[in-house]
């Protein structure tokens, strides 16, 4: 019986691997290729300090419609350590801001301010080999996982696809606590919406921050995609999420108006609105529908139907659940005004925060409970 059993398992693993080489051209199947690592991502946290290596392949071809169907395996190992964690990468050279790691001995080290890492050392030990090692306190839990981006059409045509190795390292007497990760739209020389006044980036940053405070408070765990004025690539923004494996993704924004509308018709509209994508893999219709009517209920703003987005970026090359809150609308002058007084920008972040709480505890209790909502 049990070997039938495992013929069975087998059979099925056999058939997995045959649907999903039927789905993928032989221009997405990127075993054999040299890879590169063009950069390593940090993310400190208060209970979990989390590496991520870009593994990334560019290939010539047509894109799959699934943004996820292709294979890049990177190959590596683990070395475990009471004090330090290894992970030796194969096949792999390093170029952009790692090219220090191109040359034979070649090496980089940095500090980490982190609860949980202290140092991170990276060296080429070898034709195509990079060695990293993530040193920390004793006895804290090291754990490995992959992440794939989502793949990015070049403007020549050629198709990058990045996948990355996440080492995680938390505190291993403590359970963890889940993860928020917010976005403040914009930043650097992008200041998104502008009108009386006021630019829209530093609105969303500030919102971002408040509501950091809050979700502290509350017991989350949360990340920043920024903490000042930097610019962020969308993906970027949308990596952070899918690296933390956050409970939640939330973009903070606030409304403008198509530059072509006439003064007078920008003055008419004002309100808030949430977005959405229907086609993420975890669709987040009902963080949206809470989130619009707590920030409403709580500004006293005007209420925007919700919209389904599914061409933004940050809610479709996310793998958790994403929302987008246009909190207020800054061509118009009564919704510039509120938004522009601090008191209603903390409104404005207890209301996302108290959404985004009311949709995890109803997730926690139902029956919909989430493999990834740690
Ligand atoms: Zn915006």
């Amino acid at each position: 019986m049990a070997g039938f059993k495992r013929f069975l398992w087998l059979m099925l693993l056999v058939a997995e691997s045959i649907t999903l080489a039927a789905f993928i051209s032989p221009n997405h199947v990127l075993a054999a290729a040299l890879y590169t690592v063009p950069e390593i991502k940090l993310f400190t946290l208060r209970q979990k300090d989390v590496i991520a290596v870009a593994v990334e392949e560019r290939l010539a071809g047509t894109a799959p419609d699934d943004p996820l169907a292709y294979m890049l395996e990177p190959r590596y190992r683990i070395i475990p350590g009471d004090t330090k964690t290894e992970v030796v990468l194969a096949n792999v050279a390093a170029t952009g801001v790692l090219q220090e790691l191109a040359i034979p001995g070649g090496r980089l080290s940095m500090s980490v301010k982190g609860g949980c890492l202290q140092k991170i050392e990276l060296e080429n030990t070898g034709p195509d080999q990079i060695r990293l090692i993530a040193r920390h306190s004793a006895g804290e839990q090291a754990k490995i996982t992959l992440v794939k981006r989502k793949r990015y059409l070049n403007p020549d045509n050629t198709i990058t696809f990045r996948t990355y190795i996440v080492l995680s390292v938390s505190k291993a007497a403590e359970p963890a606590p889940r993860i928020i990760v917010l976005d403040p739209g914009h930043g650097g020389d992008d200041p998104g919406a502008t009108g009386n006044y006021l630019y829209e980036k530093d609105l969303n940053l500030d919102i971002s921050l408040l509501a950091r405070e809050l979700f502290l408070q509350k017991g989350y765990d949360v990340y920043l995609t920024r903490m000042d004025d930097s610019p962020v690539e969308l993906l970027d923004r949308a990596d952070a999420a899918n690296i933390l494996g956050a409970a939640a993704f939330i973009s903070v924004h606030n409304n403008s108006m198509p530059a072509d509308m006439p003064e007078p018709a920008q003055r008419l509209y004002k309100g808030t609105t949430v977005l959405f994508n229907s086609a993420a893999m975890r669709p987040a219709k009902d963080l949206a529908v809470l989130m619009c009517d707590e920030l409403v209920g709580t500004l006293r703003t005007h209420k925007y139907p919700l919209q389904d987005r599914p061409k933004l970026v940050v809610l479709n090359a996310t793998w958790v659940p994403a929302v987008l809150a246009e909190v207020a609308m800054l061509p118009n002058p009564q919704d510039a005004k509120m938004i522009s007084q601090r008191v209603y920008r903390l409104q404005a972040a207890e209301a996302i925060v108290n959404a985004t709480d009311k949709y995890l505890s109803f997730r926690a209790a139902g029956p919909v409970k989430g493999k990834g909502d740690r």
